[in-house]
């Protein structure tokens, strides 16, 4: 059971990309590639129709991308930009009939009372989210027999998760990683990798940090996600990068680490779909902005 469809819903650092206010050149960018909503993919695995993180583009994502039944959602750590529409997860309770089943570490729960704490309340709102929680950690755990290996990663001082899927495995919001969970990334069809900029951050890979890691990986194919408007645009982006190493976009959907082919529909459908959302960004003047360093 290795065949594995992952389709990335959001490729964007916090922010999303275009940023609100920002006028430059990838922000203003015509190239639907570079409207990046917050990083999320869904993960079609063992049947199991799996979404890794729930960022603040929740609703946007699935209605895009025409998702209407999730069986898990796993969460890689609890900053906002990757649990902020776990609110609007109430949409499957009430429209599908599913109370969504969260898998995620002890300290991500923790976090999760602190940030939606009336859904964790004694005395419940009536139509307040009901989750279901498995604590994991960085063990292979399964979802109704379904096995799924959690990479441990660092975040600058914070342990998050990543996850294998058989043969594909999907890292986010990585500055490091021990040698032995290097381990755990043996024989891949496709790996993705985070970074933020083209010089060095606290608790993201850079550019050439992600390509270095990627090509000790060595998988098949290679992905990048959690891009900023610091990096180039999309298809700069594509011409820098080294074969088998491509910038990730919302709505690629990779199969067993190759893209997919995707019908021309679909993905007109698709990119209506994103048009219509951005539609308030108007596209002023061009210019470019040098990467702050810290930033
Ligand atoms: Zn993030
Ligand atoms: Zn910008
Ligand atoms: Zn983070």
């Amino acid at each position: 059971m290795n065949g594995c469809r992952l389709t990335f819903l959001g490729t964007g650092t916090s922010q999303g990309i275009p940023v609100v206010g920002c006028d430059c050149m990838v922000c203003n960018s015509p190239d639907p590639h570079d409207r990046r909503l917050r990083a999320s993919a869904f993960v079609e695995y063992g049947g199991k129709n799996i979404l890794v993180d729930c960022g603040p583009d929740f609703r946007t994502q699935m209605l895009r991308a025409g998702i209407k039944k999730l069986d898990a959602i796993l969460l890689t750590h609890a900053h906002m930009d990757h649990i902020g529409g776990l609110d609007d997860t109430r949409a499957l309770q009430w429209g599908r009939g599913w109370e969504p089943h969260i898998w995620c570490e002890q300290r991500v729960l923790d976090a999760l009372k602190k940030h939606f704490y009336y859904a964790f309340s004694d005395q419940l709102y009536p139509g307040v989210a009901t989750w279901h929680f498995h604590i994991i950690d960085d063990k292979p755990f399964s979802i109704d027999g379904v096995e799924i290996v959690p990479i441990r990663v660092m975040h600058g001082k914070l342990p998050i998760l990543g996850f294998r899927f058989g043969n594909t495995a999907y890292i986010t919001d990585m500055s490091s990683i021990e040698s032995s969970e290097e381990e755990k990334l043996k024989g891949l069809d496709a790996i993705t990798v985070n970074c933020v900029l083209q010089v060095p951050h606290h608790s993201h890979f850079s550019l050439p940090q992600a390509v270095e890691f990627a090509q000790r990986i060595g998988a098949r194919e290679s992905y990048l996600t959690h891009l900023s408007h610091y990096l180039p645009e999309h298809k700069k982006m594509e011409r820098l990068l080294p074969p088998h190493i491509h910038p990730a976009y919302d709505g690629l959907t990779i199969n067993c680490g190759r893209p997919e082919k995707r019908c021309p529909c679909n993905w007109k459908r698709f990119l209506d779909r994103t048009r219509a959302y951005l539609r308030r960004n108007d596209a002023p003047a061009l210019t470019w902005h040098e990467p702050e360093p810290g930033h």
